[in-house]
């Protein structure tokens, strides 16, 4: 089968997945099925649905890009038709669902999915996350809401401020739980459950069942099915691994040489820590490079303005933490790097699960230092592939930097930048999408490369000029040959 599994095991090809139209769903979430162009349940909603539909309880090892989404928000939403109604009163809008998330992003992207199956049904939803100001969401959640999407720590915020009660809930989701629990919420949700009425489905979705996991599952839900069909140690076939052996200070030139000898446009590159995701991207910044950071101790906003710029082409790497990455739904991304071999080698198959997706073609590349042995054989264990660790492609940087050997004495900094001028591109007209209201077409829509006529940022030192021997230059060769840039 060609486009059999992506990363995480999961499968969205027709032939092994069942009929929405079996399920019976109410018409306006059936019509809503239909907008989105879904054809056919990918592997988890053809387990979860019928069961959530029953009213039990379901443990689920599914991992976003699986449309496990769907898989508990569909029936979810088809149990609440019974209360739909078109009263003004927010009496008439209690809180029956309620669905929790590690991370504003996740929870940002659930919401917004959630929204367009029940848009055409008169039951309300809405978000509230952290890092953004309570006003807005406090209106919001007093006008009543079905479903409320929600991090843990700022749905304690507004519980303790009397915006919300939860007393009529009916289904409470525990969505990425394992990543819950690893960012330290588990006092937070332990607290938010004390305030749910005992009767309810409680719907647990994990990466992992790790015995944390088991030891919440056990103290809060109710013989659970249990549903596995992601399993966190497939990688995708359709994935180019390689792990290439490294110095800490050759690190950026190997993925120079691989975006350039690729002719690779856009990647995720990660790192292990904030810090060093921010110490990356402004040295590629450095660099010339067009790179944007997303971790958890940028704002919301900044976040959300990283992944715009990157979606319109403005940013061509994206630097990330593995928190802050996980559960965006963004597909087919060329390439993908490990800047850092993750401490986890379970983030290994997340981080790398970015490209190759649903039969395209992906490359993952992992720079491996002589401190990261043991990390790589945690992730042979777990991938149970032999890891062969090869030179790095260093191509013409590596061969820039020899040859400038002693008669460079420009500073490292200077002797870094190669001719590629920052900024090369900023004439480069915005190609970002027109956005539905609530909705944001980047996340259902497969990645796609930016036009191919425009050259990638690293690309550029082709059109370098050959640099005088002895000659110190003052100011970025690149920037005095190349097209007018604009001033930012
Ligand atoms: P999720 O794992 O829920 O984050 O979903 C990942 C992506 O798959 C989202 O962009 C969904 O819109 C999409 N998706 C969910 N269910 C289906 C389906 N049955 N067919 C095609 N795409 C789907």
């Amino acid at each position: 089968m060609d486009n059999a599994k992506n990363a995480l095991g999961a499968t969205i090809a027709p032939s092994m997945t069942s009929s929405f139209s079996n399920l019976h769903l109410a018409e306006p979430l059936a019509r809503a099925v239909a907008d989105m162009g879904y054809e056919s349940m990918t592997p988890i909603q053809a387990q979860a649905i019928p069961v959530v539909l029953t009213g039990k309880d379901v443990m689920g090892a599914a991992q976003t890009g699986t449309g496990k989404t769907a898989a508990f928000s569909l029936p979810l939403l088809q149990r609440l038709m019974r209360h739909e109604n078109a009263s003004a009163s927010p009496a008439r809008h209690p809180v029956r669902a309620l669905v929790l998330l590690p991370t504003r992003e996740l929870a940002d992207q659930v919401a917004q999915q959630i929204a367009l199956y029940a848009k055409h049904t008169k039951l309300r939803s809405t978000v509230v996350f952290g890092g953004m100001d309570m006003k807005p969401q406090t209106i919001e959640l007093k006008k009543g809401v079905e479903v409320l999407v929600a991090t843990p720590g700022r749905l304690l915020d507004h519980i303790e401020a009397k915006n919300v009660v939860l007393n009529q809930v009916e289904y409470v989701v525990l969505d990425e739980a394992d990543r819950m629990l690893d960012i330290g919420f588990l006092p937070d949700l332990q607290r938010i459950l004390s305030y749910l009425p005992k009767s309810r489905t409680t719907l647990l979705f994990s990466a992992t069942f790790s015995p944390e996991i088991k030891r919440l599952a056990s103290s809060y839900l109710q013989d659970p099915v249990t549903i596995e069909v992601a399993r966190p140690n497939e990688t995708a076939s359709t994935v180019e691994q390689r792990f290439y052996k490294v110095t800490d200070d050759d690190k950026r030139y190997a993925i120079r040489s691989v975006l350039k000898e690729r002719d690779i446009r856009q990647a995720f590159i990660f790192s292990n820590s904030k810090l060093g995701c921010a110490r990356l991207t402004r040295a590629l910044e450095r660099d010339g490079l067009r790179a944007a950071a997303l971790h958890g101790d940028k704002s919301q906003d900044e976040r959300l303005k990283a992944l715009e710029a990157f979606k319109a082409g403005e940013v061509d790497l994206l630097v990330c933490t593995d928190v802050a990455a996980r559960g965006l739904d963004i597909k087919d991304v060329p390439a993908v790097f490990n800047y850092d071999v993750p401490f986890n080698a379970e983030d290994y198959v997340h981080r790398i699960g970015r490209t190759g997706r649903a039969g395209a073609s992906g490359l993952a590349v992992t720079l491996v230092t002589d401190h990261d042995s043991r990390l790589v054989a945690d992730i042979e264990k777990l991938t149970k592939k032999k890891i062969e660790v090869e030179p790095a492609p260093m191509s013409d940087f590596r061969a820039a930097r020899q040859s400038r050997g002693g008669d460079d004495y420009r500073p490292r900094r200077e002797r870094e930048y190669d001719g590629v001028a920052r900024g090369a591109h900023a004439h480069r007209p915005s190609r970002m999408a027109p956005r539905a209201a609530n909705t944001d077409p980047f996340f259902d829509r497969p990645y796609e490369a930016k036009g191919a006529a425009e050259a990638a940022a690293w690309d550029s030192q082709r059109a370098a000029p050959v640099k005088t021997p002895g000659i110190k230059p003052k100011r970025k060769i690149a920037a005095l040959f190349k097209a007018p840039v604009a001033a930012s």
